[in-house]
């Protein structure tokens, strides 16, 4: 059987584990595989390489997608997508993996009503996948926002004030709830736990009375304008408030361990089911263990509130 794998959105540490795991696998079931450049751009190009063992070594180190990745909102299209799959086609490849996040995963479902067998894995930081309790990339990342907590820390401490820090993570509050326990958060405010502006004020009323150091206020990208939060909070409470957006820094960054053992784990995987001629699904990982489910089953639904939230009102 010959196979292709591709990157697509955004990119996320651990995913050249995955593709390295794919390969690997792939030559093991004597499949041959293919890496598409750049995504559904590089599929609709017809610009793919022919991959062996050699060509996946030392990657497993390495940050980023060293296939590249990219956006084609055109993807939507279905004319598009013909000519994606005719480029598959002409080259006698039947199945395609997709490492990316659930946009990606529309791609490969309308891919596979064309008649390619696809598979996807969870690639993004973000932890916002249904059907998996981790995400590829998502560990890598909370270990840059825990650093840079940490560092914000000693800065505020010794100015005593309060830092809001500002991370990715989408819809998903995952990123900002597990960075915010490991920093030891004050307040984590996230899709899933909205802010209370008169909460967090009186909190840092307190704190003001009492002569507090610091604080810090954990908050996920697009719930609102953090500079001005912190301006806010810094007018109502007169406790020193300053705001730093973390950006793409996070996405970036050599993978930490548990992202080169998922993503070794879901490339594998996700080839043992091509062999099995087990397709139109995407991999994920619960309780420990490798699963697939369909992927009507994960599109359009929603994840389940993280079972961790409870803990903040004990240990906050
Ligand atoms: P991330 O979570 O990192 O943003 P993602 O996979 O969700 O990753 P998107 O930009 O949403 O990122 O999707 C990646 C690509 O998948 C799009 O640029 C497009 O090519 C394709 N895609 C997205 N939605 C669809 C769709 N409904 N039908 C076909 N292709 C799609």
């Amino acid at each position: 059987m010959k196979i292709a794998v591709l990157t697509s959105g955004g990119d996320a540490p651990g995913m050249n584990a995955a593709i390295r795991a794919v390969v690997r696998a792939s030559l093991h079931y004597g499949f041959e595989v293919y890496g598409v450049l750049d995504g559904y751009k590089g599929l609709l190009e017809d610009r793919m390489i022919l991959l062996n063992h050699d060509a996946v070594s030392g990657l497993l180190t390495k940050g980023g997608t060293f296939l590249g990745t990219a956006r084609l909102p055109e993807f939507k299209d279905e004319a598009v997508r013909e000519v994606a799959c005719k480029n598959l086609k002409e080259r006698g490849i039947e199945a395609l993996i997709v490492i990316g996040g659930d946009g990606s995963y529309r791609g490969a479902l309308a891919l596979g009503k064309l008649g390619i067998k696809c598979i996807g894995i969870p690639g993004t930081i973000d932890n916002d996948i249904v059907g998996t309790d981790f995400t590829i990339g998502f560990n890598t990342a909370l270990t840059t926002i825990v650093d840079a907590i940490d560092k914000l820390r000693d800065t505020s401490t010794s100015h005593q004030r309060c830092s809001i820090v500002e991370v990715m993570g989408r819809r998903s509050g995952d990123l900002a709830l597990y960075a915010g326990i490991c920093g030891g958060a004050e307040f984590i405010i996230t899709p899933e736990n909205p802010i209370n502006k008169k909460k967090i004020i009186e909190r840092m009323k307190e704190f003001k009375e009492t002569n507090r150091r610091h604080a810090i206020i954990v908050v996920t990208e697009n719930q609102f304008n953090v500079h001005e939060l912190a301006k806010e909070i810094t007018e109502a409470s007169g406790f020193a408030s300053r705001a730093t957006v973390l950006g793409y820094i996070q996405r970036g960054g050599q993978p930490v361990p548990e992202d080169r053992i998922l993503g070794s784990r879901m490339g594998s995987y996700a080839v043992d089911l091509l062999s099995q001629n087990i397709y139109g699904c995407c991999v994920g990982i619960r309780d420990s263990r490798m699963i697939h489910l369909p992927f009507v089953n994960v599109l359009d639904q929603e994840r389940p509130k993280n079972d961790l939230y409870p803990l903040l009102d004990k240990i906050s």
